[in-house]
């Protein structure tokens, strides 16, 4: 607005806009002194940015950049320190992520009794008959690895239902409250997609796999108002304290974009949101009559996710071969899979809408059927700019890194995943799979669009984790040091690309974000290292010092309090 009321200003004072920008434009903000890292090839490295408005103005030396400068605009010495694009997370759940803050976390828990005593701590803070959920527990890191059951956590939530999610968000804790509200006995039959896992005489244990946990998950009352908007506010403070200055937000309530659209007009956004909800909603899109990445700066839809599978860690990840430690078992296709038919119709509608398609697939059959579904929307609808995603496309089979490459498909992936998984995934699936997992050099090797993000609240939302994953691929373990299969690891530039143009890239905001370049938005942030020359073993340590979204400082260390929604 400002560059239009100057410009005609000007213009009636029988300037030209050229000599305008040349001799009056004032910046709202500059930063100088900065180790600048663009991610842009035409000017790759400055010392300085200006911006006006919500955009960049001017990227280049002090000197250029202090001609911008006039008596109101705001200063950020940046002492040196290094500024990059913001950070674009291109797969998380975000009000999932916000909830998750004030849950119960399970993920560290090493022992059993741990494990109790902090649902137990849980339970002294939830008023009665409420709903505790949250977990994200992971039984391989206790001893015995044995999945955690009903008779372990019945004693100390008498009076609270609870569903408690294993960390991979494909299989779930259950107690008896909870099954007894959803009617789960020993005689409820295994639903399509899902498996009620049950104790020698019949009796469900508790632990339920990918649909089965729909049959407990199905009669817990939706979040309130004030619960979703609580959520979405705690999820977008975490994402400025780290970086994160836009977000794609992967099968959303409804309720949740009402949040997200609440909150744009009070001028609380403070990260950029594209919102991709499920499939089997699809009509309500197409009903709309709305495209891919429909929206404004801050808040866009017009894109939907399905999903293929399940997980390796839930042993549901849809494979050719079976798993290598059980002969028996191939994996599960989801049930919007089954039949095919189903996801076929679903697709060709958005498709034929022009809805962007992003499809959880991991197994490597998984990913091939969806590589098929997608070369038959090409053949029903002809060419066109689509940009189908694949999200996580973990277990790639040789024959499918050239395909995604034709199709245009972005590998929409997780690297924080990478160096979890790592630690238990080659005995499951042996060497040889193991060697095309997570495969993001041999992506990049083909010509693959690769956008990065991490699962949140299924991994942690730090993008420096993710970042030190992908370059290090050390295991959480230790125990591999130098990088679980070394040949795919990411250089440092190749990461904080797949982190802000690739994401952009993924959600065809290219042109608008991604890099810190004159015209796009103003999403930067100030590191407390520069990540380039350090030992790459810090990288997960690095802090963020500033974080800049459209011109506004949401996020500032140097300031009490820590946060704020707008500068
Ligand atoms: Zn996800």
């Amino acid at each position: 607005m400002k560059i239009i009321s100057l410009s005609l200003a000007l213009l009636a004072c029988g300037w030209t806009i050229a000599a305008a920008a040349q001799s009056r434009l004032v910046a709202d903000l500059i930063i100088t002194h900065a180790n600048v890292w663009t991610v842009d090839d035409t000017q790759p490295r400055a010392q300085a940015v200006a911006v006006l408005g919500d955009r960049i103005i001017a990227v280049g030396s002090n000197a250029e950049v202090e001609n911008l400068r006039g008596p109101g605009t705001k200063v950020i010495d940046a002492g040196g320190k290094l500024l990059l694009p913001g950070f674009n997370d291109a797969h998380l759940h975000f009000v999932s992520g916000g909830l998750q803050l004030d849950s119960v976390q399970l993920n560290d828990v090493t022992r059993i009794d741990e494990f109790v005593r902090r649902i137990a701590e849980q339970v002294k803070k939830t008023p009665k008959g409420e709903w505790i959920q949250g977990g994200d527990w992971d039984e391989t890191k206790w001893p015995g690895s044995v999945l955690p059951t009903k008779e372990l956590i019945d004693p100390v939530t008498p009076d609270n239902p609870v569903l408690l999610s294993r960390y991979d968000g494909h299989s779930s804790l259950a107690n008896s409250a909870a099954l007894k509200l959803a009617g789960v006995t020993a005689q409820t039959p295994d639903p399509p997609g899902g498996t009620i896992v049950r104790d020698a005489q019949g009796n469900p244990t508790g632990d339920l796999k990918d649909a089965a946990t729909d049959l407990v998950a199905n009669v817990i009352p939706p979040l309130s108002h004030d619960q979703v908007m609580r959520a979405a506010k705690r999820a977008l403070e975490h994402a400025a304290s780290v970086g994160v200055t836009s977000v794609q937000t992967m099968d959303p309530e409804y309720a949740e974009i009402a949040a997200y659209a609440e909150l744009l007009q009070a001028g609380e956004l403070t990260t950029r949101i594209y919102a991709a909800p499920l499939i089997t909603q699809v009509d309500d899109q197409v009903k709309i009559g709305i495209r891919h990445a429909f929206g404004g700066p801050y808040l866009r839809i017009g894109a939907v996710k399905a999903f293929a599978d399940g997980s390796l860690g839930s042993r549901t990840a849809y494979f050719f071969e079976p798993l290598s430690d059980q002969p028996g078992n191939r994996g599960l296709l989801s049930d919007e899979m089954q039949p095919l038919s189903r996801m076929r119709d679903r697709m060709m509608k958005a498709d034929a809408a022009g809805l962007q398609i992003c499809t959880h697939a991991i197994g490597d059959q998984a990913i091939s059927m969806i590589l098929d579904l997608y070369s038959e929307m090409v053949k029903a609808h002809g060419d066109a700019d689509r940009r189908f995603r694949i999200e996580h496309a973990q277990h790639m089979a040789a024959k499918d890194f050239d395909r995604f490459a034709q199709l245009n498909v972005i590998a929409s992936v997780q690297p924080y995943h990478a160096i979890d998984d790592g630690r238990w995934a080659e005995p499951r699936i042996g060497h040889e799979r193991a060697s095309r997992t997570y495969a993001f050099r041999t992506f990049l090797n083909h010509g693959v669009h690769l956008a990065f993000g991490t699962d949140w609240d299924v991994a942690p939302l730090n993008p420096m984790l993710g970042l030190y994953a992908a370059v290090t691929r050390a295991t959480l373990d230790g125990k591999n040091p130098n990088g679980w299969f070394p040949e795919q690891k990411l250089t440092v530039e190749e990461s904080v690309r797949a982190y802000t143009m690739g994401s952009a890239y993924a959600e065809f905001q290219e042109k608008e974000k991604g890099s810190i370049t004159r015209g796009k938005l103003a999403d930067m942030v100030i590191l407390s290292d520069d990540i380039l020359p350090i030992d790459p073993a810090k990288i997960r340590d690095v802090k963020v010092l500033k974080t800049i979204v459209g011109g506004k400082i949401v996020w500032d260390t140097s300031r009490k309090p820590a946060y704020s929604t707008g500068d």
